[in-house]
């Protein structure tokens, strides 16, 4: 599995297309058969996906239904007559939109539909239906059409399907969390309707941890490449006919793409941490490899956008070019934030998850365990009152920082839902519309929550912040900061009397000693 994995991270860093349009053969279509199916489905159709004498895509996501994909329109209706299920698209919303390798190339899809049996809809379940010969012709009561021309990924043939009362025989259920008997019975051992949904989605995990994974290499290509440029190019003399100063020998330039280079760095280690908890994975820790999974896919791909952003600028018209890749991987990167859960609907299943595990253990009184808040089950950690350099950037200090954060963050949050509550509002929606994601912003503060509640027509107030005697540039950066986060009540002027950097800072001495 290993072996898979590095094959396409490899291939992920020549062209993301091809890594793509395998990964939706090996890891969503493979990946379904394999864990939604069983003995049968395994014997049928594993040995052809892996020398590739089929090709699978994997069809979810609707015209109408993307994230929310619980409420996708296909209908799989059993015929008890003759032993087969009738997949249809009833209307132009329930259309399959965006199926990677549907355009061109697939011969056989995942069809995701809602299962109708006697009347009744069991909820979404996932049916094998070829939808090309082996000459790449479509099959009849098929219908397919290509999503057009993309921002980024056009070497990935994304496409429509509509399905006209396909019949496919019953056995082509993958049948390893439900199935139906030959006369028309629903069984399934997970009675629980939303474990049975989540139990679909399983294929889906393996997505995200190489999407995790592939973000983190393309900032470090990315990175690699604005480096090399900021220690070969130089630019401006100090003084009069003196040589040029390298970019980065510039503090602004150190500062752009430096803490970039160290975050990869923290990046690269939660992904490969990530990518060995999938393969040591156990039935156990699937919930727990779930929750990780799409914390770092929202984090690490929001962070690639980024980094690319910034490394493309650091390169000045050079980053433009498409041989010097970085410009180029923005576009090509850009879906990771939306295929394979939205970044915003992941962090928002995270909040929920979090706020289940926190509710639970406070009231059962038992330990937090799986979630990464185990650090909560210990007291509190101390923060010495007097701060030296050394503890500053001791990692213990930080990560206690951090532990302290995350308590009271989700606090707070646990607080204003449960208050919510206790006024009537219902579970679903004060998590829908409340606004929460678990974002480390300040949206889920409730004291700033408060003041946006206090500007008119939903602005934010303008406040003046006036330095007397100068200002760093760390202090301006820090303010610049503050007022980027998302749910800041307030835009900030800063005024001050002088700028103060190390130069100005000498020349102070120097007067007084003159
Ligand atoms: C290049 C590409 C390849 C793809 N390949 C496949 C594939 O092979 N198979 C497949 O099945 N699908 C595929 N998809 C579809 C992809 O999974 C969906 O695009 C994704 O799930 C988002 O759905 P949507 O596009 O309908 O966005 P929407 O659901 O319309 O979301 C739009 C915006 O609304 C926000 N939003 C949605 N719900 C909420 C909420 N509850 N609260 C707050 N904000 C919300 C989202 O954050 C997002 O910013 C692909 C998509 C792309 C772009």
């Amino acid at each position: 599995e290993l072996r898979k994995l590095a094959l396409f991270e490899v291939i992920g860093m020549y062209d993301h297309s091809l890594a793509v349009k395998l990964g939706v053969h090996f890891f969503l279509w493979g990946g379904a058969v394999k864990f939604l199916g069983t003995k049968h489905h395994h014997d049928k159709w594993l040995s052809s996906t892996e020398n590739y004498e089929i090709k699978g895509c994997f069809a979810l996501s609707e015209l109408g239904h993307g994230s929310n994909v619980r409420g996708i329109e296909t209908v799989a209706t059993y015929d008890s007559n003759t032993g087969e299920f009738i997949i249809n698209t009833p209307c132009e919303s329930g259309q399959k939109y965006w199926i990677g390798g549907a355009a061109n190339h697939a011969t056989h899809t995942i069809a995701f539909s809602q299962l109708h049996i006697n009347g009744s809809n069991q909820g979404v379940h996932a049916f094998i239906v070829q939808i090309r010969d082996s000459d790449g012709n479509i099959c009849p009561n098929i219908r397919i059409a290509d999503c057009g021309h993309k921002t980024g990924l056009n070497g990935v043939d994304n496409g429509r399907i509509w399905f006209d009362n396909v019949r496919i025989p019953r056995e082509n259920l993958l049948n390893s969390v439900a199935d139906v008997s030959p006369s028309g019975e629903y069984l399934s051992a997970i009675k629980n309707a939303d474990q049975r949904f989540a139990a679909f989605l399983a294929p889906l995990t393996r997505g995200r941890v190489t999407i995790c994974v592939s973000a983190v290499y393309i900032s470090k290509i990315s990175l690699a490449i604005a480096i090399r440029y900021a220690l070969t190019r130089q630019a401006f003399s100090i003084t009069p006919n003196g040589p040029e100063v390298l970019l980065l020998d510039y503090p602004t330039h150190q500062r752009r793409l430096l803490p970039l280079l160290a975050k990869v760095y923290a990046m690269s280690f939660a992904a490969n941490e990530l990518k060995m908890m999938y393969v040591n994975r156990t039935p156990e820790s699937n919930k727990t490899i779930h929750i990780i999974s799409s914390a770092y896919k929202a984090t690490l791909t929001w962070n690639n956008m980024h980094t690319l952003q910034e490394c493309r600028e650091a390169c000045g018209g050079q980053g433009i070019k498409s041989e010097n890749r970085v410009g180029q991987f923005m576009g090509e990167f850009d879906a990771q934030s939306t295929f394979e859960g939205d970044n915003n609907v992941l962090m928002q299943q995270i909040s929920k998850a979090l706020f289940a595990e926190y509710v639970a253990c406070q009231k059962k009184n038992k330990p937090f365990s799986g979630l990464g808040l185990e650090h909560m089950n210990k007291p509190l950690p101390i923060i010495p009152s007097q701060l030296t350099s050394s503890t500053i950037r001791s990692s213990e200090f930080q990560i206690d920082l951090f532990h302290l954060r995350e308590r009271d963050l989700l606090r707070r949050f646990a607080e204003e839902v449960l208050e919510r509550q206790s006024l009537g509002e219902s579970k679903e929606s004060t998590f829908i519309l409340g606004g929460f994601s678990n974002s480390p912003s300040f949206d889920t503060l409730s004291g700033v929550s408060t003041s946006i509640a206090k500007v008119p027509d939903g602005r934010r107030a303008l406040v003046l912040v006036v330095f007397v005697g100068g200002v760093t540039f760390a202090e301006i950066s820090a303010l610049r900061f503050l007022s980027a986060q998302e749910g800041m009540a307030y835009d900030l002027i800063i005024a001050t009397t002088k700028i103060v950097n190390g130069q100005t800072l000498v020349e102070t001495f120097m007067e007084k000693l003159g």
